[in-house]
């Protein structure tokens, strides 16, 4: 058994400790994976810096409670080292070692959600990343990760590169799993987005693919909404500019017809939400992506009288894990996915770039996991 480095958070908030931690054998069905590339989101650095302790409660019962120490890193890509026993991935293709992988959450099969609703992100006894005990390996803070039988394994195509397939794990899949529940657009159709973080210029690139007649976003550094226009936002408010929320809701209107956007993909805050529903034309729809920023929030009676419908996004299937890869594999000529990666540091600093994503200065990381 040979040893292998993760970076370890062993208290809330503070810089993180560099362990050498023996590897384990796979389990039967799952794999070893060498970490090719791990990158960052806001959910890493809110359970490093405790935040999101306040959620896992009885009204989500599909969070884990974090304890440390554990080894931060939902998003992973990687090449196969070990199986114990023949994998397949998401297509039924035998896999072997040296193939380039991510990989789904695993989940019960047995339950309610499991079996019932085909709603697996729900299901409390799913098994994520980014929050387990060093011995584990299921953080993508380290140099291995280990993947669980039960998980869908998704191949990458040999031209996306490590980061930009790491960020599709989490960012892009969840934005997969809106459109999915959205349904159509129609060619007709203007699509807002708001928040111009990673979830939000994917779901902008996303929104654009799906043909939408006008696509708008409303975010803010300057830096990413020239990120937006690149990609071909048809136009770019920068919150900065127009700081008052009444004239952003009036900005939307104008662009609109006088209606709001069809569509609204609220990727900012959830205390942006009322404002979202503002801006969403009376019979539109709603998909709030974010769940972090200021509570509690309050919704006037009278914006829940104009038949708009709300939907809400957790994670993701399998499925939307394939489409995310199939999406950067067959659109970067299309959008500069690799623009999304802010910045890389060492193994060694990442408690540095949780930090950094904690107070905003990185859109989102890359962590260098090998020597
Ligand atoms: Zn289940
Ligand atoms: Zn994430």
């Amino acid at each position: 058994m040979t040893d292998s480095k993760v970076a370890v958070v062993t208290a809330f908030n503070k810089p993180l400790e560099l362990w050498s931690v023996p590897l384990p054998e796979p389990e039967p069905g799952g794999i070893i994976i060498k970490v090719d590339a791990a990158t960052l989101c806001g959910t890493d650095a809110h359970r490093w810096s405790g935040k999101l302790h306040e959620v896992a409660n009885a009204d989500h019962p599909f969070l884990p409670t974090v304890t440390v120490p554990y080894v931060p890193g939902h998003e992973t890509c990687g090449s196969i080292v070990e199986m114990r026993e023949p994998v397949f991935d998401i297509e039924g293709r035998p896999l072997k070692v040296g193939d380039r992988i991510i990989s789904s959450y695993a989940h019960c099969g047995h339950c309610y959600y499991c079996r019932i609703t085909a709603q697996t992100t729900l299901c409390a006894e799913k098994q994520v990343y980014g929050a387990s005990a060093p011995q584990r390996f299921f953080g993508g803070c380290a140099e291995h990760h280990a993947f669980p039988a039960k998980c869908s394994f998704i191949r990458i195509p040999a031209s996306v590169p490590p980061p930009v397939a790491a960020s599709a794990t989490c960012a892009l899949r969840t934005i997969m799993h809106s459109y999915e529940q959205i349904g159509g657009i129609a060619p007709h159709e203007t699509i807002l987005t708001l928040g111009s973080g990673p979830l939000g210029l994917y779901a902008l690139a996303v929104g654009i693919d799906k043909g939408a007649q006008q696509n708008l976003i409303i975010g803010a550094p300057k830096a990413r909404l020239d990120v937006a226009r690149a990609w071909g936002a048809d136009a770019a408010l920068d919150i900065a500019d127009m700081p008052d929320a009444e004239a952003r809701i009036a900005w939307v209107r104008e662009q609109t017809g006088g209606r709001g956007a069809d569509v609204v993909v609220n990727c900012a805050t959830a205390g942006s939400f009322t404002e979202a529903l503002r801006m969403t034309r009376t019979g539109g729809k709603l998909v709030q992506v974010a769940v972090g920023g200021p509570a509690p929030m309050t919704v006037q009676q009278n914006l829940l009288f104009r038949g708009v419908q709300i939907l809400s996004t957790v994670m993701a299937e399998a499925r939307h894990f394939h489409q995310a890869i199939q999406f950067v594999a067959t659109r970067a000529d299309k959008f500069d996915f690799g623009k999304l990666i802010s910045n890389s540091y060492p193994l060694s600093r990442t408690g540095d770039a949780l930090k950094a994503m904690e107070e905003l200065t990185e859109v989102k990381p890359l962590i260098v996991t090998q020597p």
